[in-house]
C-alpha cells in the first residue's frame, strides 16, 4: 500500500467552499495512487458555530466549574460534524469514503480528560477500509480509554491524531494542511516579514511548538521524530511546497553551517502568562506549596528560586487556583498579569557568545522591559508585558536577520 495521512485543520474545513477545496486535494492524491487517511479538525476557529471553542462555551455558560467528562464528550462532536460533512462532499465527486471516530479508528488514550495521551493505536479497522479502496476520514483530537471513556488530546490535538495514525500504519509522510504556507520564522500574524522555513529539524520545531507556535502540536512532532515520519506543513489554499520537518542528516542542507545570519531559526511567542513572586517563604512551607501546585495540575515555568524570593510563571487561567493556594498558606506574594513569553530558537546557539547581548540591545532600543529570562541549549526566552509583544517580535526578527532567510 502507498499510505499517506493528510490532516486538515479548522480553517481548512470551516465552510462548504473550503471542504470542496479539500476534496480536490484528496482527489488529486487518490488519482495518483495514494491510499489516504484524512484526519479532520472541527469546523473553523473561535466564534464559528461548530468550532471547539463554541462547544466548550455551550457547557461553560451553564456551569463555570464544568464537568470534564462531559466537556470531552461535547468537544468530540466538533470533529464528528466536520468529518460527516467531508465524507458527503467526497461522495459528491465520486470518492468512496467512510468516517471513523477516534474510538472506531482504534485510538486508545490514558483517560486524562481534556489532555489525554495516546497509549496505543489499533489500525485494523482503518487498514480494512483502505483495503476496500476507501478514503478513511478520521476525527482528530479524540480517542477512547480501555474502559470506553471518550477523551480528547489537548487543544490542537488533531495533529497528534494524524501522526499517531501515520505511525500505526507505517507511513513515511504525514501532511498537515493549514492556513499558512508552512512553518515560518515567526507567527505571520505578528511579523509581516516572516519567511517560510523550507526544511527544519524535529528538535527545533518541537521547541517552537512548545514555546507557543501553534502551527503544529509539540506531541505530534515528538511522535513523528520517534517514528521517523517526515512531516510536511502545507497551505490548503496554496500551491507552495511548504515546510518539511525531518532530521538534519536526511535534509542535508547547506544552510545549516553556522553563520551570524542563521544562528536563530525562528521566534515563538506565548500570551496569557502571569509572573508570580513569592517573598520570605520558608523552605518547608514552600515545599508544601509546590506539592499543592502539582496536585492542582498547575504547571510552572521560567523558574528562578533565590534564598528570599521564588519567581515563576503560570498560565493566566490557573491564577485563581494559585491565589487560593497561596492565600491558604498566608504567604506574601506579588503577581504581574498580562505577560507574554518571547522565545528565540536555534539549535546552534549553545555556547555562542553575544546572543543575549543582541536580544537586550534590540529590546531596549524599543524601550521594552525584560521582566525575566530563561534559557536552554537551543532556546532563550524573555518575559515581557503583553502590550510590547508585537514590537518585541519585530525587533528581534530584524536584529537576527530572519527576514533575509
Ligand atoms: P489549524 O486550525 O490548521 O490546526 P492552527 O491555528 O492550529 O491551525 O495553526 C496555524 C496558525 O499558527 C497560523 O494561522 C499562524 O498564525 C500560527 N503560527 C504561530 N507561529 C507560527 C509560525 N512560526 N509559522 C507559521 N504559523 C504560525
Ligand atoms: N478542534 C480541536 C481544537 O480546536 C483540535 C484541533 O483543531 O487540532 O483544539
Ligand atoms: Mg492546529
Amino acid at each position: 500500500m502507498n499510505i499517506l495521512v493528510q490532516k486538515f485543520g479548522g480553517t481548512s474545513v470551516e465552510s462548504y467552499e473550503k471542504m470542496i477545496k479539500v476534496s480536490r486535494i484528496i482527489k488529486e492524491y487518490k488519482d495518483n495512487g495514494y491510499d489516504l487517511v484524512v484526519v479532520v479538525s472541527a469546523m473553523g476557529r473561535k466564534g464559528a458555530p461548530y468550532a471547539t471553542d463554541t462547544l466548550i462555551q455551550l457547557c461553560r455558560q451553564v456551569n463555570e466549574d464544568v464537568s470534564l467528562r462531559e466537556l470531552d464528550l461535547i468537544m468530540s462532536c466538533g470533529e464528528i460534524i466536520s468529518g460527516s460533512i467531508l465524507v458527503n462532499v467526497l461522495k459528491n465527486i465520486g470518492i468512496d469514503s467512510v468516517l471513523l471516530t477516534g474510538a472506531q479508528a482504534g485510538i486508545i488514550t490514558n483517560g486524562k480528560y481534556g489532555d489525554s495521551t495516546v497509549i496505543d493505536v489499533d489500525v485494523t479497522r482503518i487498514y480494512d477500509e483502505l483495503s476496500r479502496g476507501r478514503v478513511v476520514v478520521v476525527t482528530g483530537f479524540q480517542g477512547i480509554t480501555k474502559d470506553g471513556e471518550i477523551t480528547t488530546l489537548g487543544r490542537g490535538g488533531s495533529d497528534t491524531s494524524a501522526v499517531i495514525i501515520g505511525k500505526g500504519l507505517g507511513a513515511k509522510f504525514v501532511e498537515i494542511y493549514t492556513d499558512v504556507d508552512g512553518i515560518m520564522t515567526a507567527d505571520p500574524k505578528i511579523e509581516p516579514n516572516a519567511k517560510i522555513i523550507k526544511n527544519i529539524d524535529y528538535d527545533e520545531v518541537f521547541q517552537m511548538a512548545e514555546k507557543g507556535a501553534k502551527v503544529i502540536h509539540p506531541r505530534a512532532v515528538e511522535i513523528a521524530k520517534n517514528g521517523n515520519i517526515v512531516l510536511r506543513i502545507k497551505n490548503t489554499l496554496g500551491s507552495k511546497e511548504g515546510t518539511n520537518i525531518c532530521s538534519y542528516n536526511v535534509t542535508n542542507i547547506d544552510s545549516y553551517k553556522i553563520n551570524d545570519k542563521n544562528l536563530i531559526t525562528a521566534i515563538a511567542h506565548k500570551n496569557d502568562i502571569v509572573q508570580v513572586m513569592i517573598k520570605n517563604c520558608k523552605d518547608d512551607m514552600f515545599t508544601d506549596i509546590l506539592n499543592e501546585i502539582e496536585k492542582n495540575d498547575i504547571s510552572i515555568d521560567m523558574i528562578n528560586f533565590f534564598v528570599g524570593e521564588k519567581v515563576f510563571t503560570i498560565d493566566a487561567n490557573k491564577l485563581k487556583v494559585l491565589k487560593s493556594i497561596l492565600e491558604s498558606y498566608n504567604v506574601d506574594y506579588d503577581v504581574v498579569a498580562n505577560c507574554s513569553k518571547v522565545t528565540l530558537i536555534g539549535s546552534r546557539i549553545n555556547g555562542i557568545p553575544g546572543v543575549m547581548a543582541k536580544i537586550v540591545k534590540a529590546l531596549s532600543k524599543k524601550g521594552i522591559k525584560i521582566l525575566q529570562t530563561s534559557d536552554s541549549h537551543m532556546t532563550i526566552s524573555c518575559l515581557i508585558n503583553e502590550k510590547d509583544l508585537k514590537d518585541a517580535v519585530n525587533a528581534l526578527h530584524e536584529e537576527f536577520g530572519l527576514f533575509e532567510k
